[in-house]
């Protein structure tokens, strides 16, 4: 820790910073600045999965980059370092947190495997938080080592535009800089959303910023929200052995297929997931106890219920991180429903040589490696001589809930909707994971569909899979869907055995022919 923190003064020793009378001077010296003049070819505002990414790029193809990124901690007062939502408050403590609940289920597998294992075993949140926590800083610290590596200009400062070439960092203790560049990416990324209108939401609710840095275990908690970030959540507290209620105002995982998505609830329920359906929260207060007390509306009877919870996770949507970037100072349009950026193909917003990615975008999947692919083509055309444009279709997606769900392409209904039902054919099967067998554990849930279009050879449009390793089995697939692959080609790939991916292979029944698609034998 010592020499990470010598070498942290040593990179922060070379800033060049300005006290703000200072600033007023420079930001003069900026603004005249003509092309050439400026201090950086790239700088970009954000360094998550987006911005790390195009900015590594561009100083890989040898221009001067820098990259301003700084977190302003939760309300709750989280905070963490360089690498964006992914990194600290994102997919990496997710899955390990995910990984730490899947153990649990295996440590129950063991006894009927041989293994002489006393249950229950006790989990320690403390010790998975704070290891997860510690792989969480090395991440940190690699971010900072790669930037400094590749000559990226790191800079923790709060960022602002000045002007359109022109951005103000502020540091945590008010210093200032001011930073010019020809070409300026914004990758801001966003942050957990707090519910309006919910008394005692902001003051004694947590989001997603919070859940793993907790330094004790949050208890019994309420989930509020039914996507990705409500039900991965629920799961792996669920998982944890923790008494968990997800409260669901409407359907679960809005967007997704939604047979999955019922099967994704019912497996967590079937698991302990408590779920309150058509219900929204109204107040929250503490109880003397220190506990929360929590009042909802049941929206099919009218009633109000009341509930009493240790934690309660808001997981209601993300707002873009716009506000504080002074978009109008430079001329960057929002949309005026969502604040989120407005770009074109080329990821270039009203200010031609303004550009925005990742979650911060308009319309763009808030996926980090969409973010990632989208930073690295877009330093490839500005500094690449490249013309490929990001292809956000096909996108492969992964929820990591206790039983996983992968999906690329199209839900059953999106294709029905397109094409009609009369040209989509659904290949569907019902199978049990072998490792499922020995310890006699319920597979009702494991489920794999193929939409397809009907025509030959049946072009597929989309593939849902609900069972383990869901994210290791949709990658591969998605190559193939991606480069336009057949019912026909995937009936000739031969299976791997035994794996729950050859079920893909194998999908013999469609849904039109009424037969059941439980797979038996092996
Ligand atoms: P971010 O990674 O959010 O980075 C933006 C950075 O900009 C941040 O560090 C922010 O502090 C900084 N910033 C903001 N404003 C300023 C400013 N004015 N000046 C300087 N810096 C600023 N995606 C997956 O693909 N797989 C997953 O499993 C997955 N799990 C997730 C789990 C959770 C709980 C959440 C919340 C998200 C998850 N995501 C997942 C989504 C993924 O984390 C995001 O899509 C991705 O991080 C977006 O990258 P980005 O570069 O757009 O922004
Ligand atoms: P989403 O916007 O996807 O979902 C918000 C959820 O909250 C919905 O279920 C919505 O219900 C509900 N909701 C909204 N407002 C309220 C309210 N006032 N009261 C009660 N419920 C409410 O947000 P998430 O935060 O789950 O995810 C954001 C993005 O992050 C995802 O789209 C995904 O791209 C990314 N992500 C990716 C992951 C992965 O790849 N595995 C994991 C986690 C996040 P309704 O449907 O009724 O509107």
């Amino acid at each position: 820790m010592a020499a990470m923190a010598a070498a942290l003064r040593a990179l922060g020793g070379r800033f060049r910073w300005r006290t703000p009378a200072v600033a007023g001077g420079v930001r003069g010296a900026a603004r005249g600045a003509g092309a050439g003049q400026r201090d950086y070819d790239l700088l970009v505002i954000g360094g998550g999965s987006g911005g790390l990414a195009c900015a590594k790029e561009a100083a890989q193809l040898g221009r001067k980059v820098a990259v301003v990124d700084y977190v302003e901690p939760s309300p709750r007062g989280t905070r963490w370092g360089l690498g964006g939502t992914c990194v600290n408050v994102g997919c990496i403590p997710k899955k390990l947190m995910h990984q730490a609940a899947l153990l649990g289920g295996l440590i129950r597998d063991a006894p009927h495997y041989g293994w002489e294992v006393a249950q229950p075993v006790p989990h320690d949140w403390r010790k998975m938080a704070e290891a997860v926590q510690n792989h969480v800083k090395s991440l940190n610290w690699g971010h900072r080592v790669q930037l400094h590596d590749r000559k990226v200009k790191y800079f923790n400062v709060k960022a602002g535009f000045v002007d359109e070439h022109t951005v103000r960092g502020v540091a945590k203790g008010g210093k200032e800089i001011l930073l010019s560049a020809d070409h300026i990416v914004i990758a801001t990324g966003g942050r957990p959303r707090y519910p309006a209108h919910v008394e005692g939401a902001l003051e004694y609710g947590i989001t997603s910023d919070d859940i793993f840095w907790l330094k004790e275990s949050p208890g019994k908690t309420l989930v509020v929200g039914a996507s990705y970030v409500a039900l991965e959540c629920a799961g792996f507290l669920t998982g944890l052995g923790l008494d968990t209620t997800v409260m669901m105002r409407s359907i679960p995982l809005r967007g997704f297929d939604q047979q999955m998505s019922s099967l994704v609830t019912e497996h967590m329920a079937s698991h302990g997931t408590r779920f309150l359906r058509g219900c929204t929260p109204s107040q929250v207060r503490r109880l003397p106890d220190g506990q929360l007390q929590v009042t909802w509306e049941d929206c099919t009877t009218g009633k109000e219920g009341t509930g009493t919870f240790s934690t309660v996770l808001w997981a209601v949507g993300r707002v873009p991180d716009t506000r504080s970037l002074n978009l109008e100072k430079a001329g960057v349009d929002t949309s005026p429903n969502t604040q989120k950026i407005l770009v074109d193909s080329r990821e270039a917003t009203s200010v031609p040589h303004i550009y925005a990615i990742g979650d911060v975008v308009e319309g763009r999947p808030e996926l980090t490696p969409t973010a990632v692919m989208a930073g690295r083509l877009l330093a490839q055309r500005l500094f690449g001589g490249s013309s490929a444009l990001m292809d956000y279709d096909k996108v492969p997606t992964t929820v990591f809930t206790p039983l996983e769900y992968g999906c690329v392409g199209l839900s059953e209904e999106e294709a029905v909707a397109r094409h009609g039902q009369e040209r989509v054919e659904v290949y569907h099967a019902h199978y049990k994971p072998l490792e499922f067998t020995v310890p006699g554990r319920d597979a009702s849930q494991c489920y794999v569909k193929m939409v397809c279009l009907r025509e030959p050879p049946q072009l597929v449009l989309g593939l849902h899979f609900l069972g383990p390793n869901a994210g290791e089995v949709t990658q591969g697939f998605a190559v193939g869907i991606k480069c336009g692959v057949s019912y026909v080609q995937v009936m000739q790939t031969v299976g791997i055995h035994p794996t729950c991916s050859e079920e893909v292979v194998k999908l013999r029944i469609s849904k039109r022919s009424g037969l059941d698609p439980t797979v038996t034998g092996c």
